[in-house]
């Protein structure tokens, strides 16, 4: 009986919580102009507590706290915030994909990504458990992973987008502040690399854009983590598994390890552009 007895002060602390904070919200401008509520069932409590009589004794009840749905709503709105996914890319689902006249490899893509999101329930802390879209520009690959993204966090999945490029360049300006980034990386439920590898310095002998030093032990330290603590990762690259390879054997072979029951190798020419559909 002692949770019992917990759960019940643990529920009269959270009533004298909420009163007090009606108390305090109690001013003259919301006597004159009352407060708009965003959820008109809990007004913006997230819940209620409701009573359950226990036996017909007046006395014999409990009190319970309930959610409201809005509290699911607003946790999804959360997640996507801290997702760093911009308002423009929240609107890319899988169904607002355009598949009619696509390429047969473009539409295996679109597949594999329905599939994806089919089955990570099972696969999640599987070591198989992430994605690779890799190959051609403009293929949809950012609007495929997006979609599969937008999807995850509906669900109440944590998603962190990480534009490759653009990562970068925020981590280069603020060093002090890398490794706490770098973390968030490591730690998102679902990690999204977009364009990895895009980029870098022509290499003088092969002429090969090549990512820097640091970029490819930053990314090393990443995935090898991600991949050790089986945590899924998405990742969009114009780059191929063997470009990867060469740019270091090991973290070639762990992203072909965890994604190899969802990549796609888009290759081809303009005709697969979905630009121009
Ligand atoms: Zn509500």
């Amino acid at each position: 009986m002692q949770s019992l007895k917990d759960e019940l002060k643990k529920l009269d602390l959270e009533a004298i919580r909420r009163r007090a904070n009606s108390h305090s919200s109690t001013n003259v401008t919301d006597a004159v102009e009352p407060k708009q509520y965003r959820c008109k069932h809990c007004k913006d409590e997230l819940g209620w507590i409701k009573r359950v009589q226990l036996s017909d004794k007046p006395f014999d009840y409990m009190d319970k706290w309930e959610d409201c749905p809005c509290a699911r709503d607003r946790a999804i709105e959360r997640l996507m915030k801290s997702s760093q996914i911009s308002e423009k890319f929240r609107k890319k689902t899988l169904s607002n994909f355009v598949t009619d006249g696509a390429a047969a490899i473009v539409k295996e893509a679109y597949q594999a990504a329905v599939e994806y999101i089919e089955s990570y329930a099972e696969i999640k802390e599987t070591p198989q458990n992430s994605m690779a879209l890799l190959g051609q520009s403009g293929a949809g690959k950012t609007h495929l992973l997006m979609g599969v993204s937008n999807h995850l966090i509906k669900k109440g999945i944590g998603v962190f987008y990480f534009p490759y490029i653009e990562g970068f360049s925020e981590l280069k300006d603020n060093l002090d502040t890398a490794g706490t980034r770098l973390q968030k990386l490591k730690m998102a439920e679902v990690l999204f690399i977009d364009d990895l590898f895009k980029g870098g310095k022509k290499d003088k002998h092969t002429g090969i854009k090549m990512p820097s030093d640091w970029e490819v032990e930053k990314m090393i330290e990443v995935i090898n983590h991600r991949y050790l603590e089986q945590k899924p990762t998405l990742i969009s690259s114009e780059r191929d598994i063997a470009f990867l390879c060469d740019v270091d054997e090991a973290l070639g072979g762990r992203i072909n390890e965890m994604c190899k029951d969802y990549m796609v190798i888009i290759e081809g020419g303009m005709e697969l552009n979905q630009r121009f559909l």
